[in-house]
């Protein structure tokens, strides 16, 4: 597990983007059989989807992403690779059967789609067992503690990178 700490939203996007980088780097995919998934974790304001706006970024999205809280779900296309970017808020799911219903077996089958999942302590239950884990806590005003659990691979180019960055570590 990485933990960090930034200072702005600016670093939180910034992280975020570099998360988004490494994941899709060749190397990762190779094996890949099925969709990447991200779950985030964290209250309101905690910075869930400023992280989906620095990710996206980080994917060469220059769409304005926001939290599709009445819609559920949104879908950005990828120039490369074909990849497909999906934006989930589980927010005002009830149950997780109601994602179920919109396809979700699916989705996380296709190994061209990279999902982001706010409020994933919602669909807990249904989370593949091998997504990555994203946290965030608010600190303060301007300050947000994320931890990130995921493969060691990814988590050590993060590190590295994280090491040499203004990113604060703790
Ligand atoms: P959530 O989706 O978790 O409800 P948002 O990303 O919509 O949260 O909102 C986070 C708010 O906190 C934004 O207004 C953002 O500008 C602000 N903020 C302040 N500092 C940070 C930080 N270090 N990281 C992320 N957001 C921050
Ligand atoms: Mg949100």
């Amino acid at each position: 597990m990485i933990k960090i700490i930034t200072k702005s939203e600016e670093e939180t996007k910034k992280f975020a983007a570099k998360v988004a980088k490494v994941i899709l780097r060749p190397s990762e995919g190779r094996s890949r059989k099925e969709a990447i998934v991200l779950g985030l974790f964290g209250d309101l304001g905690a910075g869930k989807t400023t992280f989906c706006q620095g990710f996206a970024s980080g994917l060469g999205i220059s769409e304005n992403i926001h939290s599709p809280t009445f819609v559920i779900m949104k879908n950005y296309k990828l120039k490369a690779k074909s990849y497909q970017l999906i934006h989930i808020d589980a927010y005002r799911l009830q149950n997780p059967k109601e994602l179920l219903d919109l396809g979700w077996d699916e989705l996380i089958e296709n190994p061209r789609n990279i999902i982001l999942v706010e409020w994933a302590d919602k669909i807990q239950k249904i989370l593949p067992k091998n997504y990555i884990q994203v946290k965030l806590e608010y600190i303060d005003k301007n300050k947000r503690k994320i931890f990130l659990r995921s493969t060691p691979n990814i988590l050590k180019i993060i590190c590295q990178w994280k090491n040499s960055n203004t990113v604060n570590s703790v």
